[in-house]
């Protein structure tokens, strides 16, 4: 079992924490050691602490991730107790952090009549995480409107990073090693039209759409260019697929539901399958969108299943 820093309280770490409870999917192993740091100091000394060779993974809603049944060996720090904070710099610009909740972002800017920020309410996850994944919806994508984002890194030092220190693709981001975000500053225009309408609309237009309310991870792969992933899953006839406890959306192809029991396995095993079933029909070979951590179940737990 890993080291636990000795100024650290049991109170402040959870031991083997089941991820389940923390992902969208509801799967996923345990991690050896969990933190939900309340404060931006309290984090900078768990990172201070921590063994420097204990590997370091970062949580936000949890609704990008797929953790396997084996679970993370190393700690996972959860930016969801952070200091949730909401700032408007000046007329066009917002200071986020990275714990908030995107839909708490859209809602402000909207009563701040700025925009085009309603389409953050169609990202169910952290500004953090959305950092991380350049997460976008209903035509709007995270880092066209990041001017600078605040990281710390695996020794709790802070730095301001402007935009141009990354490069931002679609679902990607690539910036400095090791580092994750604290928060952004975002640029937004006035905007007279935004309301809390406009986000109703958007979220009727995504309710009718999408299998929300089942267990999932959203969209499973990216759009390949020019085209869109859930058709070329229902071209190659995996609607309705299913694997134990997983299955393809019958209302949206590129949605993995977790029916209640599945396992990590399953998942992953049929996003392997529906891959190789729309290779096969239509030569593309899509790309995951959803992140894949952790350990595999070890053979002598799986005979527990
Ligand atoms: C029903 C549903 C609908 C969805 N619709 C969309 C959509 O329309 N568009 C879209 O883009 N996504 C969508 N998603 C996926 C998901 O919500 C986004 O990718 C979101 O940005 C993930 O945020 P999170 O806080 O849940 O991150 P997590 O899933 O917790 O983490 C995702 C990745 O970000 C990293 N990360 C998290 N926080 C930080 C941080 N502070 N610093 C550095 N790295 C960090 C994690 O280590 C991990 O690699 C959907 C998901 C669901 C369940």
């Amino acid at each position: 079992m890993s080291a636990v820093p000795s100024e650290i309280t049991p109170t402040e770490v959870l031991r083997d924490e089941p991820l389940r409870k923390h992902t969208s999917w509801r799967v996923g192993g345990p991690a050896d050691l969990f933190f939900t740091p309340a404060t931006v100091d309290e984090l900078r000394r768990i990172l201070v602490d921590l063994p420097a060779t204990m590997p370091v993974h970062w949580l936000g809603l949890g609704s990008n991730l797929l953790v396997r049944d084996g679970g993370i060996r190393g700690a996972v720090i959860s930016t969801g107790g952070l200091e949730r904070e909401l700032e408007r710099l000046d007329g066009t610009h917002v200071r986020a952090s990275a714990g908030l909740a995107c839909m708490l972002l859209a809602k402000r800017c909207v009563r701040w009549q700025l925009g085009p920020a309603a389409f953050f309410a169609g990202i169910p996850g952290t500004v953090g995480g959305a950092l991380a994944m350049n997460a976008g919806a209903f035509g709007g994508e995270t880092w066209t409107h990041v001017e600078s984002v605040t990281t710390i890194d695996r020794g709790g030092e802070i730095r301001e990073r402007q935009r141009s220190e990354f490069q931002i693709g679609y679902r990607t981001v690539r910036g400095p090693a090791d580092e994750w975000f604290l928060g952004a500053a975002f640029k937004f225009e006035r905007d007279a039209s935004s309301s809390m309408d406009a986000i109703k609309a958007l979220l009727a237009r995504r309710n009718a759409a999408q299998p929300l309310g089942v267990p999932s991870c959203g969209s499973v792969f990216r759009n390949p260019p020019g085209d869109f992933a859930g058709r070329l899953i229902e071209q190659a006839g995996q609607k309705g697929r299913r694997l134990g406890g997983a299955m393809v959306s019958d209302k949206h192809a590129n949605f993995i539901l977790n029916l209640g029991d599945a396992t990590a396995a399953d998942i992953e095993t049929l996003i392997a399958e529906v891959q190789a079933a729309v290779e096969r029909t239509s030569g593309v070979k899509l790309e995951p969108e959803v992140r894949v951590i952790g350990d595999p179940v070890d053979a002598a737990a799986k005979g527990g299943r």
